[in-house]
């Protein structure tokens, strides 16, 4: 992220409309990291009264001011009177950091602050995984990555780095896993792109602050390519079994092909990248199955269907509805979207916007740019919100808010679903949501309220009685004759691992132990008696109050690549976690996700298995889980002494 040469002298004309279109808080933040101007800190501070305030009411002197302060520090740096600074005080950090989103930053936040940001002394990703202190290897220690999806690529990125072999299974044709498979019209995301990519791999050239899918699946794709991932890639290879061998301490891997040939591969270790988000979820609806026109769920979108000037029914408005439904509204006859409950949706201004030339020039050319807007956003989507998910048992409306900031948070998007439909009063008392706010993944406002007020565009909250060949019948008797049923359905998450059979020590396996929807894993990522089995997004690891769930795969990557580190110097063959860690573990998870809005009883979400225990979300701040995760605890486990050598052996049938 160095300064360009061509473009940062303050003699450029263009520097100052470039930097007039940068955030001018995050230009500040630049210019105290390199000067600890404290004074021009505290100058601003009135102005940024939260997260997402960007200082629109700054007086145009003090923005010029910063400004110009900007372009002379770019000339220095230039002119190479000046180089970046080593990271702040604490002190300072804080300060700044506070300032910054406008709320007070615990100090919990200085060492993660300090590892992600550029500082010079700080290159590696989370400070533990390094390269070049990997130590002597076992020559044959090699690891099996099983998807090669967002939690594959970052793993098997990590594991290069650090010198441990690897092969990876994806049974897809490509990789990008979700980013792949997701075409439907609209998909995209609902994390900021600057923060939905690798810290280690940024990209200042999102067009779109939330990207759509051709370009989050070419940034997977570039990545792949960029660290050579290709070539250790064996596509088209499902697995289905993952075995654990008790005498020699290693997993057999079996996948299989479309053509139904086999590959088996003997590992030292298994790593499962599998991801959550991938079975798509089919409605149980009488009669799906007497349709006669085209049945499409999002996640297996058909393009050769034509749907444009045909009446299209839409099952779920959960997040892949919120984006395929208002995309496709303009160029369908009419749309009958059918709810089962209603979504909190909250509208974000830069949600439909591009990224400025100027922005990405600054994310680009100015050091700590982009550092500092990552950490804006880190902020503003997730741990910001956090305070305000937990229950206070003495509030007296506990059936639709947790607590005072929660009804606050309820009142504003109530006012704003209001300012928008409120002459509707009908429409209105069908999308207010009864249970509170976070209770499910909060939903970004894709001109949601304005597609429900089309003329072309109904939404219907009775329940579905029955599909017939050419219609959608509610429990009201009424039939909406549609031509194509889109199911946004989303998807089955209960068994983590998917239809895998993964057998531990003893022959043990996995699902005797999960059953079909209460998996359990240490920090999410290991599981007593399978030894060497590594889950990335695995359970109680999805960070519900927001964020980017890139974030916690780098967390999980961090600390597995540590533990594969100590395997492959050969010392030892096996590890498993010890039970009473596991769970420990666990006892807090269920004790914290009780005294969270996710086990609120109003809420019926795909966090929750059928007895109602929260399986996918993670009840801690991802500042917790980064610090559980930075450092790998060997006394969390048990250690098996190697005593016999592995025979690599890769068979085919
Ligand atoms: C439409 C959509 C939008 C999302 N938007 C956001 C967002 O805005 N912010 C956010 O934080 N998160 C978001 N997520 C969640 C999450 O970030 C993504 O799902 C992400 O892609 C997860 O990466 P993954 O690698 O863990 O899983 P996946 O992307 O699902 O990849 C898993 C890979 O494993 C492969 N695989 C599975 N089983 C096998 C097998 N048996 N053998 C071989 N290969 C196998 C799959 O083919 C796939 O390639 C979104 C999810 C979806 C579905």
């Amino acid at each position: 992220m160095a300064a360009s040469s061509s473009s940062t002298s303050i003699q450029n004309p263009n520097l100052l409309d470039l930097l007039a279109e940068a955030d001018i808080k995050t230009l500040l933040m630049v210019l105290v990291t390199f000067e600890h101007d404290e004074n021009l800190l505290e100058e601003c501070q009135p102005y940024i009264t939260g997260a997402w305030d960007y200082m629109q009411n700054i007086p145009s002197d003090l923005r010029e001011r910063i400004i110009a302060r900007v372009a002379y520090l770019l000339a220095d740096i230039n002119a190479g009177t000046r180089t970046r600074t080593a990271s702040p005080s604490s002190g300072l950090l804080m300060k700044m950091m506070s300032t910054f989103v406008g709320q007070p930053i615990p100090p919990e936040y200085i060492p993660l602050t300090t590892q992600q940001f550029s500082f010079p002394s700080v290159r590696d990703m989370q400070g533990n995984v390094d390269g070049n202190s990997s130590g002597a290897s076992k020559s044959d220690f090699k690891v099996a990555i099983i998807g090669a999806g967002m939690s594959g690529i970052c793993a098997a990125i990590k594991l290069q780095e650090a010198g441990i072999p690897f092969v990876i299974f994806e049974k897809n044709d490509a990789v990008g896993g979700t980013w792949y498979e997701n075409i439907y019209p609209g998909a995209g995301v609902d994390t900021p792109n600057h923060i939905y990519s690798f810290s280690f791999e940024p990209n200042h050239d999102w067009s779109e602050y939330f990207a759509k899918r051709d370009e989050i699946f070419k940034y997977f794709d570039a990545v792949s390519e960029k660290y050579g991932l290709y070539q250790s890639i064996r596509f088209g290879a499902n697995v289905k079994e993952a075995v654990y061998n008790d005498a020699l301490a290693t997993w057999k891997v079996t996948a299989e092909r479309p053509d139904g040939t086999r590959e088996v591969v003997e590992a030292n270790a298994v790593l499962f990248g599998v991801g959550l988000l991938n079975r798509p979820s089919v409605p149980n609806v009488p009669g799906l199955d007497k349709f006669l026109g085209p049945v499409l769920h999002t996640a297996q979108w058909d393009n050769s269907v034509k749907w444009q000037g045909k009446r299209v029914g839409m099952i779920g408005t959960g997040a892949s509805g919120m984006q395929v439904g208002p995309t496709m509204a303009p160029e369908v006859e009419h749309l009958t979207i059918f709810q089962r409950s209603p979504h909190w949706v909250t509208s974000n201004p830069n949600y439909h916007r591009k990224v400025t030339a100027g922005k990405k020039w600054a994310l680009k050319n100015i050091p700590y740019y982009a550092d500092w807007y990552r950490f804006q956003l880190f902020w503003a989507t997730a741990d910001s919100l956090h305070a305000s998910l937990h229950v206070d048992p003495t509030w007296p409306h506990l059936d639709r808010s947790l607590n005072e900031s929660n009804e606050k948070m309820r009142q504003a998007l109530i006012a704003s679903v209001e300012s928008q439909i409120g002459d509707d009063p009908e429409l209105l008392a069908k999308v207010i949501p009864t249970y509170p706010p976070y209770g499910k993944r909060m939903l970004r406002d894709n001109h949601w309220y304005h597609t429900l007020k089309r003329e072309n565009v109904s939404l219907v909250t009775e329940r579905i009685s029955e599909i017939k060949a050419d219609a959608v019948i509610t429990s009201d008797g009424q039939r909406h004759e549609i031509d194509v049923l889109v199911l946004a359905t989303g998807f089955s998450v209960g068994q983590v691992l998917g239809p895998i059979d993964v057998h531990g020590t003893q022959g043990i396996h996995l699902r005797s132990i999960w059953g079909e929807d209460d998996p359990r894993a240490y920090l999410g990522i290991t599981v007593p008696n399978f030894p060497n089995l590594f889950i990335m997004a695995g359970p109680n690891t999805s960070p519900a109050h927001g964020g980017s769930a890139i974030f916690n795969a780098e967390c999980q990557v961090n600390y597995i690549v540590q533990a594969l580190q100590i395997l492959a110097k050969g010392k030892y063959s096996a590890i498993d976690v010890r039970q009473e860690v596991h769970d420990g573990y666990n006892d807090r998870v269920d004790a914290q996700n009780a005294k969270m809005v996710w086990a609120h009883q109003g809420v019926n979400s795909w966090y929750k298995n059928k007895s109602g225990r929260v399986f996918a979300s993670i009840p801690w701040r991802m500042v917790d889980y980064w610090s559980w995760t930075k450092k790998f605890e060997p006394e969390d486990y048990n250690w098996r002494p190697a005593t016999i050598a592995l025979s690599d052996v890769t068979m085919k049938s």
